[in-house]
Formats: structure tokens, C-alpha cells, sequence
């Protein structure tokens, strides 16, 4: 198509225009059933009647005073985001980068004070973290490597779940270490309980921070509020975003109070934490944390994880892997994104993170009859000829 838009990455030719809970549909009405959401944002599907009321009804309001000023929504939400995990403080920003690229200036200027000057932070092999200049330096992607350079220094990579690996990396200079609970870019790949404890444990015994980047993990997505939790550990700073605001850009940096020490002029940014973005998840929070929510996400998960293991059996496909709504099925020596785009032409949005791996994040509040037609069409796409 000949756009004005900047071209980058591969889009197809339709123009969407509506969406409705599970399905996204184009300008001339045609419907997706969307295992996608947005890559896993919208967290309760598309346009849902809570937060389109709490976005209409703040924008009556006041829509940004700026971030000078205190504004409800925002002193709302970071209450209750504090009050559902062992973190102390918050700072909104508007994107997964931007709340990871504070997270890293946080863990800097608290290795310079507290630290001796520590300032490099241990990241990992795979790890996504975001686009910013830091973040894509924390990243370990092999394609980002050529990229940009000369990176911003500091990050050391180290493989993921390798916990020898990590503490051999650990010197004088590390401030921290940081890494997805669930590498989501990467194919949906679980660090587990034993690794995520056991850095605790180093992180613990070296005096630095545990940096959790759950801003494709948190919000529900599998399974519990933050993924951490399933994990019996507590970070010293997480980072939020994705579904964190139901589709619109809002994140957050939360940190335990003994871990902040920004000073007013190091950290801000003009749309942070404006009450618009805040009322958004506030609802869906508010949703989330109702009282057999995460029990119906728990099922749903339970149904769309079986029936792509049977997926796998009849197909001779690989692995199903991920905890919640964040799955993943290996698909062997079949080309995923040549499935995916098949999918596509038959009405289902799936994603495609490697050549080998499909991934599912559909909306938290996805019914039973719309996993059955995703598995439904996907199998009938595995049916045909490679
Ligand atoms: N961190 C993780 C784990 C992500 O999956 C992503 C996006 O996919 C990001 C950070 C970056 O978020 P954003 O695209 O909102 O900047």
C-alpha cells in the first residue's frame, strides 16, 4: 500500500476499524477472531463496556493537568497497584521501553549511591526489553546486535536459566540483574521457580537488584496478577505495561521504597501518569482483581493449552508451552509464520514470535466457544499440505 506511514514492519492490506471483545473487523466488515489483542494489550478484548465508560467519563473530567501536579486516577492506581504486590512506590510512563529504560536509571543511580558506583546490570541471552536505545542494548536479540552501535554500555548477557552463568557474571560494578519471568519474544520461554529463586537467593547474597521486566507477564496474563507470584519471589523493581491499560499506552515502574532515589529533575516525561490512561486501568484492574476472574483465566488457559496438545499429537508438531493466556506450540519443521498467515486468511489472528513457534494471548476474558474455534481453524490449517 502507498502510505505516508513510515514502513516498519510487514503490514497486510486490510484497514481495521471496529473491534468488539474477541474479534477485529476491517472496513468492509469482514471479522478476526483475535488471538492477538494487540500483542497481548487489549486485556479484555476489544472496546470493553468498563473501560470505554472509565475513559469517556475522565475525559468529561480532565483529561491531563501535567505532570506537575497530582491528579486522582494516578494517586488511585499506584495505591492500589502497590496493594497488590510487595512493591512500595510507582512511576507511570507510557510504553514497556520507557518504564524499562527508567528501571534502568533507577538501578543505576541506586548502585552510584548505595553501591560503590555500581552501574552494569546483568541481562540475558534472547531477553526483549523494548526499542529505546538502553533497552535495545538490554535486549538479547542476535538480529540487534548490528544494530545502532555503539550501544549503551553495561549489560552483560548471560544464557537464560543459567544460574552458574549468573553469578560468574556478578563483579564489583553489578547493580543488578534483569530478565523476563517468561521470555515472551523469544518463543514463550518460563525462567521457572528454581531459577527465579535461586537469583533471588544470588541477588540477595551479592547485595543488588532483582529487576523483573513483566510488562508481557503481568496483568493477569498467566494466571495471577504478576507471573512472579506463582513463582515465590518478590522483586526489588518490576516494570508493567502491555495489559496493563486494556489497549491504551500507560506503564509503570514499581520499586520497594529503600529502592528510590530519584531525585525531583532525574526521572518525568509530559504524559506520565495523565488521568485518562490511569481511569483506563483502573478498570481494568478493577476487573481483574474480581473474585473468580483469575479462576476463569485459569480455565480458559487450562482448555487452550489441552486442546493445542492434541493440536501437537494429531499434527506431529512440538512442545506447548507458557503458563495462563501466554502459550506457545512449537511447530516443528512446519513454517509458524507461513501458518499464521493462513490463519489469517481464515479469520483467526495468531502470532508467529519465531519460525518455529505460534503464540496465543488472547483476551483474559476470552469465552470457551471462541478457543474452540481458534483451535477449529488452526486445525484445519495444519491440515492442509505443507
Ligand atoms: N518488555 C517486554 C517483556 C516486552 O514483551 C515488550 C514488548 O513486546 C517490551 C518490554 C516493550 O514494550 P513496548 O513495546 O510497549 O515499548
Amino acid at each position: 500500500m502507498n502510505t505516508a506511514l513510515m514502513q516498519i514492519t510487514q503490514r497486510p492490506e486490510q484497514i481495521f476499524t471496529r473491534g468488539k471483545g474477541n474479534y477485529l473487523y476491517d472496513a468492509d466488515g469482514n471479522a478476526w477472531l483475535d488471538f492477538m489483542q494487540g500483542w497481548a494489550v487489549n486485556t479484555l478484548g476489544h472496546s470493553h463496556p468498563h473501560i470505554v465508560e472509565a475513559i469517556s467519563y475522565q475525559a468529561t473530567q480532565l483529561i491531563n493537568p501535567g505532570p506537575a501536579f497530582y491528579n486522582a486516577p494516578a494517586l488511585q492506581l499506584a495505591q492500589q497497584l502497590t496493594d497488590h504486590c510487595s512493591l512500595d512506590q510507582v512511576f507511570f510512563a507510557n510504553s514497556g521501553a520507557e518504564a524499562n529504560e527508567g528501571a534502568i536509571k533507577l538501578a543505576r543511580k541506586w548502585g552510584q549511591l548505595h553501591r560503590q558506583g555500581a552501574w552494569k546490570i546483568i541481562t540475558f541471552h534472547n531477553g526483549f526489553h523494548g526499542r529505546t536505545l538502553a533497552t535495545m542494548s538490554a535486549t538479547g536479540k542476535a538480529a540487534f546486535e548490528p544494530l545502532f552501535n555503539p550501544k549503551v554500555p553495561g549489560f552483560t548477557k548471560v544464557p537464560y536459566g543459567d544460574l552458574n552463568a549468573v553469578a560468574a557474571a556478578i563483579d564489583g560494578e553489578t547493580a543488578a540483574i534483569m530478565l523476563e519471568p517468561i521470555q515472551g519474544e523469544a518463543g514463550v520461554i518460563s525462567a521457572g521457580s528454581a531459577f527465579l529463586q535461586g537469583l533471588r537467593a544470588l541477588a540477595n547474597q551479592h547485595g543488588i537488584l532483582l529487576i523483573l521486566d513483566e510488562v508481557q507477564t503481568g496483568m493477569g496474563r498467566t494466571g495471577s496478577l504478576f507471573c512472579h507470584q506463582h513463582h515465590g519471589i518478590e522483586p526489588d523493581i518490576m516494570t508493567l505495561g502491555k495489559g496493563l491499560g486494556g489497549g491504551v499506552p500507560i506503564s509503570a515502574l514499581l520499586a520497594r521504597d529503600e529502592v528510590c532515589c530519584f531525585e525531583p529533575g532525574d526521572q518525568g516525561g509530559t504524559f506520565n501518569g495523565n488521568p485518562v490512561m490511569c481511569a483506563a486501568a483502573l478498570a481494568v484492574l478493577d476487573t481483574l482483581t474480581q473474585d473468580d476472574f483469575m479462576t476463569q483465566v485459569q480455565s480458559r488457559a487450562q482448555q487452550l493449552k489441552s486442546g493445542l496438545s492434541a493440536l501437537s499429537d494429531r499434527h506431529q508438531l512440538g512442545e506447548v508451552r507458557g503458563e495462563g493466556l501466554l502459550l506457545a506450540l512449537q511447530t516443528g519443521n512446519r513454517n509458524a509464520t507461513e501458518i499464521s498467515q493462513a490463519c489469517y486468511s481464515k479469520g483467526l489472528l495468531i502470532n508467529a514470535p519465531r519460525p518455529d513457534t505460534l503464540r496465543f494471548m488472547p483476551a483474559l476474558n476470552v469465552t470457551e466457544d471462541c478457543i474452540r474455534m481458534a483451535l477449529d481453524t488452526l486445525n484445519n490449517v495444519l491440515a492442509l499440505p505443507a
